[in-house]
């Protein structure tokens, strides 16, 4: 073997290059439109909108007033809407309370913010158990809560999804808003980690 790439990896993606070369040749698509296209599923949606939410929200506090009065509004206001995240609410864990939030009955996740959902939270294994011994489950997401650390689950549905604020770490008084968002994790907005 010339090199040690899987080939079945590669082998979709190189499809998708040549139908791009092919589609592009034929004039069917702009090129830079594909690029943007991409790029807003990379960057623009999932969880970099969340983090910037969160960051938003410890660094300004009349910010973080409404984000838990109402996710969907100052959700909106910076720029953040559409598909599944019509109604969301914001749940703060704070050194008494910690937030988990699943869909027990499909995948509803609050695409604006956090993209879509990983194959974990919606595979019946994590749907089922995190309601029953939710401090198994996070365990085995290598978070252990101390015990008087009180653990509350929210299943989502249709009608409502979730966004959890983690904790402002310790020690991170004289960062920005943005390094603050480099902090914050997918996980951490899901409430299986910390941050
Ligand atoms: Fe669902």
């Amino acid at each position: 073997m010339p090199h040690d790439h899987d080939p079945l990896e590669e082998g979709p993606a190189l499809r998708v290059r040549a139908l791009e070369a092919l589609m592009v040749d034929k004039g069917l698509v702009d090129p830079d439109t594909l690029d943007s296209i991409a790029e807003y599923y990379e960057r623009e949606t999932g969880p970099r909108n969340g983090a910037a939410v969160v960051a938003r929200a410890w660094t300004d506090p009349a910010y973080k007033d409404w984000l838990l009065r109402d996710g969907t509004a100052a959700i909106n206001a910076m720029g953040f809407s559409g598909f599944q995240g019509e109604h969301i609410r914001v749940l703060e864990n704070t050194k008494a309370m910690h937030h988990v939030v699943v869909c027990t009955l499909c995948s509803c996740y609050p695409w604006p913010v956090l993209g879509l959902p990983p194959t974990w939270y919606k595979s019946p294994a994590y749907r089922s158990r995190v309601v029953r011994e939710p401090r198994v489950v996070l365990a085995e997401f290598g978070l252990r809560l101390p015990k008087d650390v009180q653990v509350k689950v929210w299943d989502s549905t249709a009608e409502i999804r979730y966004l959890v604020l983690p904790r402002r770490p310790a020690g991170t008084d004289d960062r920005s808003a943005e390094e603050l968002a480099g902090l914050v994790t997918r996980n951490g907005m899901i409430g299986t980690a910390l941050v």
